[in-house]
């Protein structure tokens, strides 16, 4: 005999437990299933533990500038690599127990432990247990890609979730791949005292960016001693006494850098290649992501997708914002669409790149007539002020409806100073809107509205 439940939710990730939240509020008995931590990638091995190793990071660098600042310390910067994991343990056990507790303390929310295969459209089996519910939601998010590379089988390797267990510096890492949450990595180690290389396929880092960022952010990294391969066209691995040893074929440079230790970060699949979604009729798309519509509902109805494994999002603020959609039109009724949602993100290099919208290359795509604006970070009091003034701001605007389109802040505050933008594009104001507020000085935000006011049509012309 199957348990029945009024809804079942597989994953206590970003979305599940929220949603778990709302649908025990409008009186229903939930199901939560989680096989592993509680809090799932973000609060594990996602966002908590990096951002809080890159503040670790962060501190030894200004340690080592404190000179520049009239700050004298005695004697080099030293790393006690343990003591910066015990660090990031701790806010993430933090979080993972406050979500355990949350659930568990939830009237009408029965929390199970285990790995939740479906048998059917309405029936999902946790070991020997069966539970059923006419509402079944998919939060089950991903893992570290690991792409069948020559000689991958031959070395270790770490992921995301490994690395965050050393609890000594590296000698020599070597991160394969030059996206987001590589280059997080690369920079923290790099920090910490490793020597460090990225290996990166592409002809350069993080190629979605728009090329004038992918250079800014490299100079970045390289200017802090971090050794970076592009145009890796055949990386391949093998065993080295010291470590592995990684192909790198590049057009210049050594054929072959050996590590101490490799990192993989070349993507990331979603989990659910062991879900039994054919039995439930949950459509898919070849890489394994789930196809839904606009309120997330996927192929078979009664079911949902939230999260990573939608491939709708691959960050934590969406996929909390597709349990808001879901809880919006489930019991709210509303109709939220999720193509309304701005795409905005970090990169928690330092300094960061904060991000909203289009880059300039997908707004040039459109056809449209555009207004460019830039500003170095060299022009901003506070960066100066600080001494962080690595980076540039820009902004690109639709020169006929005067919208913002898209802004990327790579500099000091770039992260926090990018929401002014963003809500400005929430509300569907035009650029001017920001361009006659009032800011605070001084801040980076200030010069946004600065940068606003000297925008140039683009040089492009398309
Ligand atoms: C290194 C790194 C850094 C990141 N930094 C950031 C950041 O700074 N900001 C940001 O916004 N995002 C960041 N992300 C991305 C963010 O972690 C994810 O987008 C977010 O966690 C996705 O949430 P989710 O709810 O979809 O899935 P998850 O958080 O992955 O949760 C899914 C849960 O489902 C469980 N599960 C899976 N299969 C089953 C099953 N069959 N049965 C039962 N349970 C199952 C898993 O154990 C997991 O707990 C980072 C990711 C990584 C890897």
């Amino acid at each position: 005999m199957a348990h029945r439940f009024d809804a079942i939710i597989i994953g206590a990730g970003q979305a599940g437990p929220s949603l778990a939240d709302r649908l025990t509020r409008a009186k229903m008995t939930v199901a939560v299933v989680e096989r592993n931590l509680f809090g799932g990638t973000c609060v594990n091995t996602g966002c908590t533990p990096t951002k809080t190793m890159a503040a670790s990071a962060y501190a030894a660098h200004l340690a080592r500038r404190g000179r520049e600042y009239g700050v004298v310390l005695d004697g080099p910067v030293k790393i006690d690599m343990a003591r910066v994991k015990a660090r990031a343990d701790a806010v993430a056990a933090n979080s993972r127990t406050g979500v355990e507790k949350w659930l568990r303390g939830m009237p009408g929310c029965t929390v199970m432990q285990g790995h939740a295969r479906f048998e059917s459209a309405d029936t999902v089996r946790v070991g020997e247990g069966l539970l059923t519910a006419p509402r079944i939601f998919i939060n089950v998010g991903g893992r570290a890609a690991v792409p069948d590379m020559p000689g991958i089988g031959e070395v270790d390797y770490l992921t995301n979730s490994t690395i965050l267990g050393l609890d000594r510096v590296p000698e020599h890492l070597v991160v394969v791949g030059g996206s987001y949450i590589g280059l997080e990595f690369a920079q923290m180690h790099r920090r910490f005292g490793a020597e460090v290389t990225v290996v990166e396929k592409g002809p350069r880092l993080i190629a979605r960016e728009d090329e004038g960022i992918s250079e800014a952010i490299r100079a970045i990294l390289v200017e802090e001693g971090v050794t970076v391969r592009t145009g890796a066209e055949c990386i391949g691995f093998r065993r080295h006494p010291k470590g592995a040893a990684v192909f790198v074929d590049c057009t210049s440079g050594e054929p072959e850098v050996v590590a101490s230790h490799v990192l993989l970060a070349v993507g990331r699949s979603p989990n659910t290649d062991d879900l039994g979604l054919a039995r439930a009729g949950v459509a898919t798309d070849p890489r394994g992501f789930i196809a839904v519509d606009e309120g997330l509902a996927t192929s078979m109805p009664g079911i949902w997708a939230l999260g990573d494994c939608n491939g709708r999002g691959a960050f934590t603020h969406t996929a909390y914002n597709d349990f808001e959609i879901v809880a919006a039109n489930l019991l709210d009724g509303e109709e939220r669409r999720v193509s309304d949602r701005i795409p905005a993100y970090a990169l928690y290099i330092d300094p960061p790149l904060g991000r909203v919208g289009m880059t300039v290359a997908q707004a040039r795509a459109t056809g449209r007539p555009l207004l460019i604006g830039e500003r170095p970070m060299t022009r901003v009091s506070r960066a100066i002020e600080k001494g962080e003034t690595k980076g540039f701001m820009q902004v690109v605007v639709d020169a006929e409806t005067h919208k913002i389109l898209g802004a990327a802040i790579l500099g000091t505050g770039g992260d926090e100073a990018i929401h002014g933008v963003l809500d400005m594009m929430n509300a569907g104001a035009s650029y001017a809107t920001l361009q006659h507020a009032v800011p605070i000085h001084p801040t980076v935000s200030e010069l946004i509205p600065t940068m606003l006011g000297d925008m140039r049509p683009d040089a492009s012309g398309s």
